[in-house]
């Protein structure tokens, strides 16, 4: 397949006080190809939400590039800037704070299609009801406030919100994790249909394992700031290298316990240390059985160890 997006050694900095230097996203690599979900995990602070933030161009990298469709996201005139922000979409964490309350449903979905769309009247009242019902409300809901919709309505709309300037490519940042447990999966659902039926590309973003082996394709994990491992969805769960990422899998607790499946909890050391001083070497190290000398001393770079498979490791 293809690539949408290709993302070169992004680094995403931020200046915290005087001295010190916050690495969000810290010598970041990996592509996203036509059509896949790639799901992007890692425990709160890892740097997941900033990487798609960067990526999307909603903050100025401070180093390497984005490309999508061969373009340097960076590096785009004005003209250039609006169509990506047609093909490029994202739905929030949050559907409470992400949605005005002043405006009607109608209004808030209409909203980027009068940007970006030139569409008559009629063909955007029409558009807003087909919005409206693939993503399984109705037109009726279109004269409607968000305070009078559910947490899971709610989140519709912020799918019909992205899906109505016929995006390319839609970063899903957390978009279930402010939801009831019992909506998640139809909300997730949701999103694999859509994605089917329209030709989608999802950058999912997540600390919930489950529901990432559930919709990804290919599944990124970061620590602080760097990706560890970067695998196929079966092979990531299957045979997790990083000894981050082994820890990460064996807390995801079994469906089925009455089931013959057993599965070791390794109990991860100490706290995740701050981004603002990470060690040298390895930025695992401090939380690793494994570690050795090399890895207080040198960062262990992301590399190819069978087909599909990507770990940072020197164990590998
Ligand atoms: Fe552990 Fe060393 Fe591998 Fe880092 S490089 S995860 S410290 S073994």
């Amino acid at each position: 397949k293809e690539n949408l997006l290709e993302i070169v050694n992004l680094k995403k900095y931020f200046q915290v006080g005087k001295n010190a230097t916050l690495k969000a996203v810290d010598d970041v690599t990996f592509n996203i190809k036509k059509g896949e979900t790639l799901g992007l995990v890692g425990e709160s602070g890892c740097g997941k939400t900033t990487c798609g933030r960067t990526i999307l161009g909603i903050y100025p990298a401070t180093g390497g590039h984005v490309y999508f469709n061969g373009q340097d996201v960076h590096q785009m005139n004005r003209e250039e800037k609006l169509k990506f922000k047609k093909n490029a979409q994202i739905i929030f964490q949050d559907p409470y704070a992400s949605l005005d309350p002043r405006m009607t449903i109608g209004e808030i979905i209409g909203e980027g299609m009068d940007v970006h769309l030139n569409l008559s009247n009629k063909e955007r009242q029409e558009r807003i009801s087909d919005l409206l019902s693939k993503v399984g409300l109705n037109a009726e809901h279109g004269s409607r406030f968000p305070h009078e919709l559910s947490g899971g309505q709610r989140q519709r709309i912020g799918i019909a919100r992205a899906l109505a300037v016929e995006p390319q490519f839609i970063m899903c940042d957390e978009p279930i994790s402010a939801l009831d447990v019992s909506i998640q999966a139809q909300i997730v659902n949701l999103l694999i249909k859509l994605q089917r039926e329209m030709g989608l590309t999802y950058l999912f973003i997540s600390h919930d394992l489950s529901m990432v082996k559930h919709i990804s394709d290919r599944v990124g994990v970061m620590y602080l700031g760097s990706m560890a491992e970067l695998a196929s969805n079966e092979l990531l769960y299957r045979n997790p290298l990083h000894p981050y990422t082994k820890a990460l899998i064996s807390a995801i607790p079994i469906a089925d316990p009455s089931t013959e499946e057993t599965r070791k909890r390794i109990k991860l050391e100490g706290e995740v240390p701050s981004p603002i001083n990470p060690p040298d070497g390895c930025k695992f190290v401090k939380r690793c059985a494994h570690a050795k000398d090399i890895c207080h001393k040198m960062t262990p770079q992301l590399k190819e160890v069978e087909k599909d498979h990507f770990v940072a490791c020197h164990l590998y």
